[in-house]
C-alpha cells in the first residue's frame, strides 16, 4: 500500500513525464536532431549537414529566420 511518499514520488515522476513530453514535442524527434529541420520537420540536405555538422534547420527556414526583423 502506497505511503505519502510513494504518493509524492508517483506524482513527481508524472511531472517530470508530462515535462518530458512536452520537451520531446516541442522539439519534434529528437532522434532525428540534426537530420530534420527542428522548424519544419524536413530533412536538412546532406551537403547543408556536411558543410555545417551543427545546423538545426534547413535553408528555407534558415533563411526566414535571418531575415526576420529584428
Ligand atoms: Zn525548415
Amino acid at each position: 500500500m502506497a505511503d505519502d511518499a510513494d504518493i509524492a514520488a508517483d506524482h513527481e515522476q508524472t511531472l517530470l513525464d508530462l515535462r518530458l513530453a512536452e520537451v520531446l514535442r516541442t522539439a519534434r524527434l529528437p532522434a532525428r536532431v540534426g537530420i530534420a529541420c527542428l522548424i519544419c520537420g524536413e530533412e536538412i540536405s546532406a551537403a547543408r549537414r556536411a558543410a555545417l555538422p551543427n545546423a538545426c534547420t534547413c535553408v528555407d527556414c534558415q533563411g526566414r529566420f535571418e531575415r526576420r526583423p529584428a
